[in-house]
């Protein structure tokens, strides 16, 4: 089994353990910042074994050479990237593979928030960390790609099972869920989770993971290629890329 441990970092970040039990192999993924995760290494008297990077930016990146030298984990990031991932052991591209003791995890490149973002699939415990790229009713902003590039990518990610549950990087689930309806308001799964979501947060409970089912019912930036997102862009008829790269300018200044 792969267990999953969640951590709170800073306002809005998490960054997450993944546990194979079976031969007690540890890997993080992303590195805001060391404290809170060796503290949850310390806690349950594990260690760590490996750091898998989504993405090279500080909330990602910061604590790599601290958990390196603190607990001598090998670093694994993108192949595309190998200068803005500190200390990095291991570049890997698409399809490569990353054993977690018995637990593997298949790399998916999926850049357009960065130019070099890869995420981590583990088909045994259908669970896929997406960075920065896809969150919860929402998406990371296009920061180094194009909005062809991102949908290619978010394809890629549409293409898992529908049961995979989505580990993003962030909490932005709320406000991801008011732009949402403001593009798509009669979306009743989107009401739903609006609700759902909410509770969660008025009890301090994350909102994160989702399943891929759910952002497929709910999520804008996935549903580009539908009629009423197109519609609701004024785009009725246009390519998804292009919608997409609407919807995202919108939802930078909304
Ligand atoms: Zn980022």
């Amino acid at each position: 089994m792969l267990e999953i441990l969640q951590i709170p970092v800073w306002r809005d970040n998490y960054a997450y353990l993944a546990r194979c039990t079976a031969t007690d192999t540890v890997a993080c993924v992303d590195s805001p910042e060391a404290g809170p995760i060796l503290e949850a290494l310390a806690e349950r008297g594990w260690s760590l074994d490996l750091l898998l990077n989504t993405h090279h930016h500080p909330d990602h990146i910061g604590a790599n050479k601290v958990l390196k030298e603190k607990t001598g984990c090998r670093i694994v990031g993108s192949c595309h990237d190998p200068e803005r991932i500190p200390g990095i052991d291991r570049q890997v591209d698409e399809g490569d593979v990353v054993q977690v003791g018995e637990q593997h995890a298949r790399v998916l490149f999926i850049p357009g928030h960065t130019r070099g973002h890869i995420a981590y699939h583990f088909e045994q415990a259908q669970a896929v960390f997406s960075g920065d790229t896809l969150f919860v009713a929402g998406c990371g902003r296009l920061f180094e790609g194009t909005a062809e590039q991102l949908w290619s990518s978010f394809q890629k990610l549409m293409a898992l099972p529908p049961e995979t549950k989505i580990y993003g990087a962030h909490e932005y689930t709320l406000s991801n869920i008011r732009f949402a309806l403001s593009v798509d308001p009669d979306n009743l799964a989107l009401r739903v989770l609006e609700v759902q979501a909410q509770a969660l947060r008025e009890t301090k409970q994350p909102t994160v993971p989702s399943t891929l089912a759910q952002e497929l019912q709910t999520n804008p930036f996935l549903r580009v290629d539908r009629s009423e997102i197109a519609q609701a862009m004024d785009m009725p008829g246009a390519p998804p890329a292009q919608v997409l790269a609407e919807l995202r300018a919108r939802k930078d200044t909304f």
